[in-house]
């Protein structure tokens, strides 16, 4: 019998009491509960982002809420410094191109983490930059970036610090407020435990300063009037209703839990995936990984795809492959959201055996063996 298990970064499983909360009747947006249920919501996503800053929520998947950020705080004729290091990197490129602004790229060789100092370089030599658009777990690579280190850079200057934390909200640590990150986005599909179709911003008020002042074209994702209607528990728009449900269950889930916790949760997760992947003798990808996902590189030979339909086709479990130019030569295992111990256990066995039945000799029970050790440590 096939049992269907989701080890992706995104969508990622959906805990009981949010599914349920899916299937009851719907309701009217405009209701008193409705906007009550807006209301929760979005007070209880300031805990998960760390901030006393109000958070937005948009209709749309998380690139919804990355181009919100690009055309609601940019002007024309405006210039960003776009970090590189990965296929969402390159998205913030392209969502600024597509606007007409000007973009300094930092390229960084995919499974590295940028440099601060080149950061610091670039916003010396560019003075009139007017925001650094950075990901904090570049998911293509798994990939974490030091976003402490680069708001050290920015909070000093009138640059603004716009992060991605589309997959690794909730996993892997940002504290918007403490290292004076400016807009930080994400979306429901990940860390936040929910069907995909929810975006969200957060934003202080210096990047409310520049939303004042931005002319490029905006209407569906204008900041502004999804914010001042999601104070009030109201909307400019019809918004997915019922993920606000499931949302809602799964938040009660992290405040219960406490955010801290629910980050070092999935730092243990991630500790013990790595050691198993370092005890089956594999290379990991990433040069400094990310609590949100662990990267393998795969030996020569071993051709990632074939792994990958092989586990999901004949076994129900699912990892995420690689993406352009890593497809097919890295796994992506995800241990995020509604993901615990014995999860990661099962994981690891399923990819031991995945890995000698497409013909590549391992030690079988290795890598759980060194996941156990770090769980009961
Ligand atoms: N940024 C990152 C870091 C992501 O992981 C993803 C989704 N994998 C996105 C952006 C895009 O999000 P969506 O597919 O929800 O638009």
């Amino acid at each position: 019998m096939k049992k269907n298990l989701l080890f992706t970064p995104g969508p990622t499983p959906i805990p009981p009491e949010a599914l349920l909360a899916m299937a009851q009747p719907i309701d009217y947006h405009r209701s008193n509960a409705t906007a009550a249920l807006i209301k929760d919501v979005l007070e209880k996503l300031k805990h998960v982002f760390q901030t006393e800053n109000d958070v937005l929520f948009l209709t749309s998947s998380g690139t919804g809420a990355m181009e919100g950020a690009v055309s609601n705080l940019l002007s024309r004729g405006e210039k960003a410094i776009v970090i590189r290091s990965g296929k969402f990197g390159e998205r913030w490129g392209e969502i600024c191109a597509t606007y007409g602004i000007e973009v300094i790229p930092i390229d960084v060789t995919w499974g590295n983490s940028v440099e601060p100092d080149i950061v610091a370089s670039a916003l010396a030599e560019h003075t009139d930059v007017k925001a650094v658009f950075a990901t904090l777990c570049e998911t293509s690579t798994g990939v974490l970036h030091d976003i402490e280190a680069l708001a050290r850079l920015t909070r000093i200057r009138p640059t603004l610090l716009v992060v991605d934390a589309v997959s690794a909200l909730g996993a892997d640590d940002l504290q918007m407020d403490n290292w004076g990150v400016d807009v930080v986005v994400s979306c429901s599909q990940k860390g936040l435990m929910t069907p995909p179709g929810l975006a969200f911003a957060a934003v202080n008020q210096r990047a409310w300063d520049a939303v004042e002042r931005s002319d490029l074209p905006k209407y569906y994702l204008d900041f502004r009037k999804a914010y001042e209607s999601g104070l009030e528990g109201s909307v400019p728009y019809t918004p997915a209703v019922t993920l606000l449900t499931a949302l809602q269950q799964a938040l009660n889930r992290i405040c219960a839990e406490g955010i801290q916790h629910t980050i070092d949760r999935h730092n243990r997760l991630a500790l013990a995936t790595r050691s198993a992947i370092k005890a089956l003798g594999l290379p990991l990808f990433a040069a400094s990984p990310a609590n949100t996902l662990t990267s393998i590189r795969l030996p020569e030979g071993i051709d990632g795809k074939a792994l990958i339909n092989l586990m999901r086709d004949t076994y129900g479990i699912t990892y995420a492959g690689g993406q352009s130019q890593l497809s097919g030569k890295i796994v992506r295992i995800a241990h995020l959201g509604w993901m615990n111990e014995n999860d990661v256990i099962v994981a690891i066995s399923a990819f031991e055996r995945g890995l000698v039945e497409i013909g590549h000799a391992i030690p079988l029970g290795a890598g759980v063996s060194a996941a156990q050790e770090i769980f009961t440590q």
